[in-house]
């Protein structure tokens, strides 16, 4: 029975160690890319605030364009680009 139990124990420390191993690797992870409606096919990113870099225009062609800069995604949706605009 002794044994039996030491293999209980070298159980539960693996299932111990799992998550917090998972929850270390979600915090170094990079955060997900922002998306951003638009009412214009053409639009100018600067990445803005303290993150910013070089002002940098895209067309969005087929309804959306992602920043080679700061990964943002810029999706065509007039509705939505007037709403977050009054928020
Ligand atoms: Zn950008």
């Amino acid at each position: 029975m002794t044994h039996r139990y030491g293999l209980a124990d070298d159980a539960i420390k693996f299932l111990v160690k799992r998550p917090i191993t998972m929850t270390d690797a979600r915090r170094t992870a990079p955060p997900p890319p922002e998306v951003v409606y638009v009412a214009d096919h053409r639009i100018a990113c600067d990445g803005g605030g303290a993150l910013g870099h070089p002002k940098v225009w895209y067309s969005l062609e087929d309804g959306k364009a992602e920043c080679g800069y700061c990964d943002r995604m810029f999706v065509y949706d007039p509705q939505k680009a007037r709403m977050d605009r009054q928020v």
